[in-house]
């Protein structure tokens, strides 16, 4: 396509109508129609990214192939459509902001008074063009953080208030707003878009197309209200029904011609709708799959959002072997000799999850030991892998005081250390060993079974690892070193052959794990879950 079209994807009402999975659905349906597509996520918080935040801020940090530590959003942009995504795709205003300063200090702007408009929003624009700029994208779709009407959220609207402008018929805004159900009155109500609509245009934004979130089915009657109230034609308004599962909110938009009015709007050929075969295929087989797998999350975040990654790869995992995983979350922190057993009772595998600090890994070093010693499928991601090494060492090798300098720095034991190159780093943002790293995987392991494969890349975000002093410890007493970077002869995975599946990975495998390609470790420690279940 000559030029790059934008789609702005912005939200009302409240937040959590899922704009990410909306975004992600525009994507996948434009993408279905042979066009080459990337979606990119403004946050309006002034944190550089979210690499700093707790969890229970906003979820998980989701890590790109480039090593930007990113919002969990993401996520479903990479699993729903496969693309990859980098730095370009995450902006925050602290990043924006930076980029202004920066280039103030740096006396780029010549004496001028550097101010919100126009040099903010200037470089809010610079960002959402670069990528269409990169020529590689028929599609940019930029998803605004937030919601209309908050004070921080102005300078990103007014930002596309000019793109819109000036890119005439090559843009266009997609408003998801919320229709809340009074149970009392048994009545929907639509005064709420009327105001989050009102709000956008105030700020000079007409929005082209209204996606209602709701929970109850919206007649024809109420939609048609909606668009004469809002300016937007009757085609334009399609629906976001609560659905079993995030994955068929993109049938249901196609359903509804989201894309085929889209590419009206953006004057393009309409065409055949695309079958979506492989992914109808995927949502077919995962309604057949009621044969419930239960997988314990062994991590201190009792927070959906906290693992979402985890999840959706489980999950993902549990379609392709057939069955419906069923995930507990398991607090570390109540974890000890004295409950483990009955926190883990019915749990057909465990997964020890990431995480810093010392809160809550006591816990997941008991889970370890006793998933280990009743050789209950365990898969250690991360801290969990970290927490498996020091686990053995304390029980196997003897070590009673093992432990990773983390939580410990006057360990003599310390089986997990600080990475050389992290050891005089004291800023706390994008510092970690982020991002994509090459892994060489032993011939005749379990793991190497798994890929099929020598050579894989994986992403990461640590600062500790396994300390290669203590190798031949391990190996000589059955844990085995199956995975190591070619370059820094960093250990990157451990097994233990002759339990059921019990590997660790330094790496986060469930940040490449997607519908349409599941990751393989994923789908094998399913499938051993429920092996191991039959037993
Ligand atoms: N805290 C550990 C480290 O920094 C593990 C990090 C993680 O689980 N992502 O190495």
């Amino acid at each position: 396509m000559a030029e790059t079209k934008y789609i702005f994807v912005t939200g009302g009402v409240v937040s959590s109508l899922g704009k990410g999975i909306i975004s992600s659905s525009i994507g996948k349906l434009l993408q279905a129609r042979g066009y080459n597509i990337t979606i990119q996520k403004f946050d309006p918080y002034i944190n550089i990214d979210p690499g700093t935040l707790n969890p229970y801020e906003h979820g998980e940090c989701y890590v790109t192939v480039d090593g930007m530590e990113t919002d969990l959003d993401l996520g479903h942009y990479e699993r729903f459509t496969d693309i990859q995504t980098t730095k370009a795709n995450s902006l925050t205003t602290g990043r924006i902001y930076k980029a202004v300063i920066d280039k103030e200090r740096h006396g780029d702007y010549l004496g001028k008074t550097i101010q919100v408009i126009p040099h903010i929003t200037d470089e809010i624009k610079r960002n959402v063009k670069l990528l269409g700029k990169q020529n590689k994208y028929d599609f940019v779709i930029t998803e605004i953080g937030g919601t209309v009407g908050d004070i921080e959220s102005l300078p990103f609207l007014e930002s596309i208030r000019q793109l819109m402008w000036e890119l005439g018929d090559n843009a266009l805004c997609v408003h998801l707003t919320y229709i809340p159900y009074l149970k009392a009155a048994d009545e929907l109500k639509t005064k709420p878009t009327q105001h989050s609509v009102k709000e956008l245009q105030s700020v000079g934004i007409q929005p082209d197309i209204l996606v209602l979130r709701t929970e109850k089915h919206l007649g024809d009657g109420m939609l048609r209200k909606v668009a004469s109230f809002c300016n937007v034609d009757f085609d334009c308004v399609v629906q976001s029904e609560d659905l079993p599962s995030i994955y068929e909110v993109p049938v249901n938009m196609q359903a509804q011609g989201l894309d085929t009015v889209i590419l009206k709007k953006m004057k393009l050929p309409v065409g055949e709708t695309p079958a979506l075969g492989p992914w109808r295929k995927f949502l077919e087989r995962r309604k057949k799959a009621v044969k419930e797998v239960n997988i314990g999350l062994v991590g201190k975040y009792d927070l959906q959002d906290a693992y979402k990654s985890i999840r959706e790869s489980l999950s993902q995992a549990g379609t392709y072997n057939d069955y419906k995983t069923v995930i507990t979350f398991i607090n570390s922190e109540n974890l000890t000799e004295d409950t483990v057993a009955e926190k883990l009772k019915g749990m057909d595998g465990v997964v020890i999850c990431p995480g810093f600090g010392q809160r809550g890994i006591e816990g997941k070093i008991v889970a370890a030991h006793y998933t280990r010693t009743h050789d209950i499928p365990t898969f250690g991601i991360c801290l969990g892998m970290q927490m498996m090494v020091v686990e053995f060492a304390r029980n196997v090798l003897g070590y009673a005081d093992a432990n990773s300098r983390e939580m410990d720095e006057k360990t003599k034991h310390n089986v997990i250390d600080i990475m050389e190159e992290q050891k005089n780093i004291t800023n706390m943002g994008g510092t970690m060993r982020l991002g994509s790293y090459e892994c060489v995987l032993k011939q005749g392991s379990r793991t190497f079974d798994i890929y099929k494969k020598e050579h894989i890349q994986e992403r990461h975000r640590h600062r500790y690892e396994f300390n290669n002093d203590y190798q031949k410890e391990y190996e000589k007493a059955g844990m085995l070193c199956v995975g190591r970077n070619p370059e820094s002869e960093l250990i990157e995975i451990v097994e233990i052959p002759g339990l059921k599946w019990y590997i660790g990975t330094q790496f986060h495998p469930e940040y490449q794990s997607t519908v349409l390609n599941p990751h393989p470790l994923f789908v094998d420690f399913v499938k051993t879950a429920i092996a191991n279940k039959k037993d």
